[in-house]
């Protein structure tokens, strides 16, 4: 008999594979008391089970093929680093001495310990961060216990496989993905985890959060997995069987259809051109960026050269990567200066304090900046001297009134007068522009636009403060309404206040890259989306297909309606999906 069950649908994807379950992540753990003799062996002991555990995430990190996106290395880099981190060596070595316990005992302690530390943080997106913490520990516990978890072996296998897990750990996903596992199915874990950023990076479709999944899945029994609804349907009919096998080749002919627009540029029906770029994290993203036929880049988001390190990046150092990026690209460049605080801590970069109450509300972003000078100029400069190689822009991030975004160039003027006495080579004036995700600066927008060159509105934190809506928070996710009529007006005055002023507006939130609101946008007259570059195909798709005389016109209609239920029925009508 079929049974259908619900999980939280985190990678899109329809697969219908045979389930393979794993042995569970949990272990026994024994504790026993050591003699004082054997303190020494035992510390040894720990210390060359951490050994292989570090050796083993670097051979997983060897196998990422080549051309792989960067975010991929560097969930692995993030747990190396953890690794090595002295709350995990030094507590468990200390642990062992003063208690005179066996290493998987003192390690289990130090793990609960930090565990317990992230469970009670404010941040939801560091509350998830336990998770790495708990499967960092439990690689050196399986080492020290010899229980290394069995991952499918399936040379000369060719039936498609599904895993039904816990938890998966970033490195076994990497692992399966070469196994060309069909699709996964965790009891833990929600959207925001590194296992579902992962999944969809890799293009694995996958449901996380679907408790009592190795309870209800047999081992060997067939599935049908939608990773975009979140369901699992196990032991299908045949008529549900022949359903998803038809949705399933619909999809892979969409992709496949994608593909070919590669080379194509984004015109639509009736000859508008629009342009398409991407957002990237690192310097290599460039790349992708360039294969997936963006035109440029419209967000370079510079703070990942700050996270997952102790010191500053030099001015050398940046200078580097914004020349590489520079170098590499040859549309536009917009280099968003740095925007720390809220769900991206970083351990250097900002004086220590208290943690805030409210990150997301508190000293991020240019805030951040203007308030630590020092860190600002030397991003600065950097960003001056790589933009004379290239087309480089500069965006400020959460710019909440015309005054700060004055003020911000106030030290960008400084640093190329600067740049200039000390005789550096600068190309002409950079252009500036501001990023609009403070409802204050989409309402400002008409005076912003006279001192910005550009504005990219950013929807991911445009929706969070327009609506109160903590963006990391599962428990008000619910809230979370890119069509919320209020976000809408904001989004259509930035976009007015810039054409009015003649300067580009472009769009790199997330809602650029959702397929449900193009034509919407393009209706409200925007004419550049910035996206992760595995969108673009897709996007483009829809541009080609629309009319957007005709969606002007239509948008124009829909935001004068008075009746939200109406308003939101004629938005699902345009389609784009
Ligand atoms: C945004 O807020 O929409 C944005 C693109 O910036 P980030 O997601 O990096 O805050
Ligand atoms: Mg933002």
């Amino acid at each position: 008999m079929s049974l259908w069950l619900t999980g939280i649908g985190v990678s899109r994807g329809i697969a219908i594979a045979r389930v393979q379950k794993l042995q569970a992540g949990d272990l026994e753990i024994p504790e026993r008391a050591l003699a004082a003799g054997e303190v020494d062996a035992e510390v040894m002991r720990f210390a060359a089970a951490h050994g292989i555990a570090r050796q083993q995430l670097r051979e997983v990190r060897a196998q990422i093929p080549a051309g792989t996106p960067s975010d991929i290395a560097a969930f692995i880099d993030t747990h190396i680093l953890m690794l090595d981190d002295r709350s995990i060596t030094d507590g468990t070595v200390q642990t062992i001495r003063n208690q005179r316990i066996n290493a998987e005992a003192a390690l289990r302690k130090t793990r609960d310990a930090l565990i317990a530390v992230f469970e009670q943080m404010e941040d939801p997106y560091l509350r998830t961060r336990r998770d790495d913490v708990s499967h960092v520990c439990g690689r050196i516990l399986r080492v020290l216990l010899k229980s290394e978890r069995q991952l499918p072996q399936r040379s000369g296998q060719t039936e498609p496989f599904l895993v039904v897990a816990d938890d998966i750990t970033p490195a076994d996903i990497i692992l399966l993905s070469q196994q060309h596992v069909s699709a996964f199915v965790t009891e833990y874990g929600g959207p925001l985890s590194h296992t579902a950023i992962l999944a969809r990076s890799l293009g694995i479709p996958a449901v996380v959060g679907l408790r009592d999944a190795r309870r209800l899945l047999r081992d060997g029994e067939t599935v049908v997995l939608d990773g975009e609804a979140g369901h699992v349907l196990a032991d299908p009919d045949a008529l549900a069987l022949d359903f998803y096998r038809a949705k399933q080749r619909a999809q892979a002919q969409y992709r496949a259809n994608l593909i070919r627009l590669k080379g194509r540029e984004a015109i639509s029906r009736d000859g508008l051109h629009l342009r398409l770029l991407a957002n990237i994290e690192l310097p290599e993203d460039a790349k992708v960026a360039q294969e997936n036929g963006a035109e440029g880049v419209g967000l370079y988001r510079t703070e990942f050269l700050y996270m997952n390190r102790k010191d500053l990046p030099s001015e050398e150092e940046q200078y580097e990567a914004y020349a590489r990026i520079v170098q590499a690209v040859a549309g536009p460049i917009t280099i968003r200066t740095l925007d720390l605080g809220a769900d991206k801590q970083v351990d250097s970069g900002r004086s220590q304090g208290p943690t805030p109450n409210n990150p997301a509300l508190g000293l991020r972003a240019i805030r951040l900046c203007l308030k630590e000078p020092d860190l600002f100029r030397v991003q600065i400069r950097a960003l001056l001297r790589a933009s004379s190689l290239g087309r480089a822009q500069i965006m400020l991030p959460m710019i909440s009134s015309v005054q700060e975004f004055r003020q911000a160039c106030a030290v960008i003027d400084a640093a190329r007068l600067e740049l200039i006495a000390e005789g550096k080579q600068l190309s002409g004036e950079v252009p500036v522009g501001a990023m609009i995700e403070v409802p204050a600066a989409a309402l400002a927008a008409p005076w912003l636009a006279r001192q910005a060159r550009f504005f990219s509105i950013g929807t991911n934190d445009l929706i969070q403060y327009t609506l109160a809506i903590d963006r990391v928070d599962d428990e008000v996710n619910y809230l979370y309404d890119p069509l919320h009529p209020a976000v809408l007006q904001l989004i259509s005055r930035t976009i007015e206040a810039g054409n009015a002023a003649g300067i580009e507006v472009a769009m790199c939130g997330e809602m650029a890259a959702d397929p449900k609101y193009t034509r919407l946008l393009l209706g409200l007259g925007l004419r550049e989306f910035s996206m992760h570059p595995e969108a673009l195909l897709e996007i483009k798709q829809i541009i080609i297909e629309s009319d957007v005389g005709a969606l002007r016109k239509e948008v124009a209609s829909l935001m004068q309606s008075q009746d939200l239920q109406e308003m939101r029925e004629r938005i699902n009508a345009l389609g784009g999906h």
